[in-house]
């Protein structure tokens, strides 16, 4: 969610740098852009609504500059308009700002009785009038940050500029994402790593309460209190093909694409965590990540025989909880940076609980905060509906199933599983035909782009998968969808199928497919354009289907993962023949750091 970037250092124009580390943080989500920089001794502030291209309509990226800071706004104070975008700037001090403050208000009514004024809707607005007064009060940037950061409640990550010094870029982190770009004789700030990549690989993480004062050739971090600290410098491992479309028309057709290397890269799991002993399983998580636990759930509970509950973090965060030392809780984000899940594990820790994060981003708050991380190797993800993280988190549950199954004296599972190993590695190239079989889903695509309710059904594991082939449908192409259990169906959702109503069902699981197949009749015989996707040893013939989609059949605990991809796809070409923004649906965040 949002984007910071920023820059410090003669050896390039800064404009440049913000709209180039802009751009490649549009994978985000925002609503609106803007950057202040430096010129001939002059702040200047410009900002729009809408796409970057409309602010670099309003810009000579050839202007000399060596000092800015820039940012994508995901409004959450305030409409999304020009007005509210940032930076914002109040006398002395000039920010751009993720995240929220929650005590805004107050901080407001205090600075307004003390005679500030504010022209934007926004918490950012108050952010930098407090951190003005405390400046202009302290007459020090150092205990004005402290102390900003002791009033301030909330997340944030905020870079900064103060008046009459050209020689210092500040950034306070606590709650969401920043990094330290560290090059030479030159560095930069940015919410994450592709904003600077194609300048530096090199780079150090603010843990929260840390802030920093940088300048072209220094960087130093403190802790809270004021004190300086070492930091490591790191090396991101990618390059900046991991952040190019390599000749894709988009990011997420590329990725589905990357999924079966993917897949290869994360089968290598070392130093597994022991979780035999726990009682029970809780996984927390949102959106696509929590239809990856419903996904484990299944696998964990049929086949490693341990209860598994899943909980929406944004619920788990606030509701009764009946945890102890017995439970393993899972926290599964693609960013690591997902606010909700993040309190989850907090909140789970407080129970004595031991945590295990399934996490894509390295060293990202959510994997410093669990005891326990297994990272999915799906590299950078910029599309904003997720496809090779996904299926990652749930090759990763796959391999836990099978730990567990394996360590248990559950036969049935120990027979049914036992070739995991050698069908893991002979998965890729399973993957790979079913991705191939594009004609298939563009066929299907076709016959469903223009309608307004899609349902998609399936019972316990096949429902876990309709859930995240719907979300995938519903979040790129906007029309509307669910997903039901097939079973429920016609205790309320069948009056709802209609004429030529595409309903496509799952169904891969041989215990429960005659029970679906049945579903599937009943929509069919009220009107419904039924899509059946199932596997080769499962198959049907019969009419109870307009289009079928045969899957190639493997072990049991990664099936779904060969069961998702023309889920992924169809709504990848839905969404194209919609002429939607396929990487960039409207609204939606990729890094949702906010609750
Ligand atoms: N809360 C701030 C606003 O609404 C920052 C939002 C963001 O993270 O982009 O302006």
């Amino acid at each position: 969610m949002c984007g910071i970037v920023g820059y410090i250092g003669k050896n390039k124009k800064a404009i440049e740098v913000l709209i180039n580390g802009l751009e490649n943080l549009e994978y985000r989500g925002y609503d609106s852009a803007g950057i202040a920089y430096i010129s001939d001794n002059e702040l200047n502030i410009i900002k729009e609504k809408g796409r970057i291209q409309n602010l670099k309509n309003n810009l000579n990226l050839n202007t000399e500059s060596r000092l800015g800071i820039g940012h994508t706004r995901w409004a959450t104070h305030g409409a999304a308009n020009k007005n509210n975008a940032h930076p914002h700037r109040c006398n002395n001090i000039t920010i751009v700002h993720n995240g929220i403050i929650e005590n805004y208000i107050e901080l407001k009514e205090e600075l307004m009785n003390i005679g500030y004024t504010f022209k934007s809707e926004t918490d950012t607005e108050v952010a930098s009038a407090l951190i003005d007064y405390l400046y202009s009060k302290y007459n020090s940037m150092d205990k004005a940050i402290i102390e900003f950061e002791n009033k301030a409640k909330g997340a944030y990550a905020i870079g900064i500029i103060v008046n009459g010094n050209n020689d210092n870029l500040y950034a306070i982190k606590k709650g969401s994402p920043l990094i330290i770009g560290v090059g030479n004789n030159e560095n930069y700030i940015a919410s994450d790593v592709p904003a600077i990549i194609s300048y530096t690989k090199k780079y150090i993480t603010l843990n929260d309460g840390e802030y920093a004062k940088i300048s072209e050739d220094n960087i130093e971090v403190y802790n809270e209190f004021g004190k300086i600290i070492n930091k490591e410098i790191k090396e991101f491992e990618g390059d900046a093909n991991s952040i190019d479309k390599c000749g894709y028309e988009h990011y997420m057709n590329k990725e589905i694409h990357e999924q079966p290397e993917v897949i290869k890269k994360t089968s290598d799991m070392d130093n597994l965590p022991n979780i035999n002993n726990f009682s029970k399983i809780t996984i927390v998580a949102c959106g696509s990540a929590m239809h990856a636990g419903l996904v484990g759930k299944n696998l964990i509970e049929n086949y490693g025989n341990i209860p598994v509950d899943v909980e929406i973090a944004s619920e788990f965060r606030y509701k009764k909880l009946f945890l102890n030392k017995d439970n393993l809780v899972i926290a599964i984000s693609q960013s690591g940076e997902t606010a909700d899940t993040l309190e989850a594990v907090k909140i789970a820790k407080k129970y004595g609980c031991h945590t295990l994060g399934i996490i894509n981003v390295k060293e990202s708050s959510i994997a410093r905060e669990c005891d326990d991380v297994l990272y999915t190797k799906a590299g950078s993800e910029i599309a904003v509906a997720t496809t090779k993280a996904y299926s990652a988190q749930v090759e990763i549950l796959s391999i836990l199933a099978y730990t567990l199954a394996k360590n248990s004296d559950n036969v049935k599972s120990i027979v049914e599983i036992k070739n995991f190993l050698e069908d893991l590695k002979k998965l890729p190239i399973v993957m790979q035909e079913v991705i191939d079989d594009e004609d298939t889903y563009k066929n299907i695509a076709n016959k469903i782009y223009n309608k307004n309710d899609i349902f998609f059904i399936g019972r316990g594991i096949d429902y876990a998968l309709s859930m995240e082939g719907s979300l995938k449908l519903k979040e790129i192409s906007y029309l509307h969808s669910e997903a039901y259990a097939a079973g429920e169906l016609k205790h309320g959702t069948i009056s709802l199928i209609d004429d030529n109503t595409p309903v496509l069902g799952i169904v891969s699981d041989e215990f429960i497919s005659d029970k679906t197949i049945s579903n599937l009749k009943e929509v069919k015989s009220r009107g419904a354009n039924v899509i059946y996707i199932t596997t080769d040893s499962l198959n049907k013939n019969g009419d109870f289907y307009d289009d079928k989609i045969v899957l190639p059949t493997v072990n049991p605990l990664l099936q779904p993962l060969v069961n998702i991809i023309p889920l992924q796809l169809i709504a990848y070409n839905v969404a194209k023949l919609n002429n939607c923004d396929i990487d960039k649906p409207k609204n939606l965040a990729k890094s949702v750091t906010v609750e």
